[in-house]
């Protein structure tokens, strides 16, 4: 049972403790590597279809320390929607419970570039972690920062103990040359009043966060802030608004396969095109699979197995 469910945090941390993690994880990639061919690697940005479906790799931070790798989980890969939560977590920081008021926080039942709920809910995106809301989300912390991208990129440096991260200069330009969905988008909420910075600015910032390379390891680290009060204080330090952020993340964070995903792995995620899944056990640990192949809501087929499987596995940890 994962630390959702479970009364005493610290309980299950000592029994996490038990558990041979580097055994664990080396099962885990041996059983879901078939799976890697499975789904298809993303291909509407061309940039992403150059990655081969093969890699897979893991990793997992233990709340009060301890790291574990499997795999290529120290690949650098290109984070796309995962960004979307980190910059939900840097909005509260700097704008607070205010930017609500643009956005909402209801899963949208939709693929995550829909312009159908946009346009009945009158430019108000349903949640922050859907390609409308996150855009909305970017242009708020643009009008506060100017250079936004580039402090974003700090912020996921410290974050990730990982001075050398970088955005990946093809993956961006492939985005802008094929981004006619997100313009569209951004466009609409400009007509609908919700968007402050021209369409073209907001969306340059959200395309490069979209394009920052990251490994498994270093999601793994910058996710640490969402395991509780005392880890990765980079972060949105309040522990009210990390639980809030793990809420939004349980019911949004997996596109219109959050339901889905609540069932089987049951732990508060957000997914990306790139192939990536961050999660967090809250108390216990963070936890971060890559494998490029996506089903067809565009979530990992192999990585989402993996981590319904770690969850399965340290249902007796608990
Ligand atoms: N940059 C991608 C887009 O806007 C992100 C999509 C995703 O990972 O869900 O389409």
């Amino acid at each position: 049972m994962d630390a959702g469910a479970n009364t005493n945090p610290d309980a299950g941390l000592a029994a996490l403790e038990r558990v041979d993690m580097s055994d664990l994880l080396t099962r885990i990639e041996r059983q879901v590597r078939p799976l890697c061919r499975r789904g298809q690697v993303a291909s509407y940005i061309p940039a992403l279809a150059r990655v081969s479906p093969d890699k897979f790799g893991m990793a997992i931070c233990i709340a009060g320390g301890g790291e574990y790798v499997v795999g290529d989980g120290d690949e650098p890969f290109s984070i796309q929607s995962v960004s979307k939560l980190f910059n939900l977590a840097f909005a509260l920081e700097e704008i607070g419970e205010d930017i609500w008021g643009r956005v909402g926080r209801e899963p949208s039942g939709m693929s995550f570039n829909s312009l159908i709920l946009l346009e009945q809910e009158n430019g108000v995106p349903r949640n922050p972690l859907i390609n409308p809301g996150a855009i909305v989300v970017t242009d708020a912390l643009l009008s506060r920062q100017p250079d936004w991208a580039e402090a974003f990129l700090g912020r996921m440096r410290q974050a990730a103990e990982a001075p050398g991260l970088a955005f990946d200069e093809e993956v961006f330009a492939s985005e802008e040359r094929h981004g006619d969905l997100n313009r569209a988008t951004a466009w609409f909420l400009k007509a609908k009043g919700n968007l402050i910075n021209h369409p073209d600015a907001a969306l340059g910032a959200y395309f490069r966060h979209c394009s920052a390379a990251m490994s498994c390891r270093e999601l793994a680290r910058a996710g640490r802030f969402l395991i509780g009060p005392s880890e990765g204080e980079e972060i949105c330090r309040s522990p009210h608004q990390r639980r809030r952020i793990c809420a939004v993340m349980r019911t949004c964070g997996l596109y219109d396969a959050a339901g889905d995903f609540a069932y089987r792995v049951g732990l508060p995620a957000k997914s990306g095109v790139g192939g990536g899944v961050l999660a967090v056990s809250p108390g216990r640990y963070s936890v971060c699979v890559w494998s490029p192949a996506l089903d067809v809501k565009g979530n990992s087929v192999a990585g989402v197995e993996a981590l319904a499987l770690l969850t399965d596995a340290l249902e007796g940890a608990s």
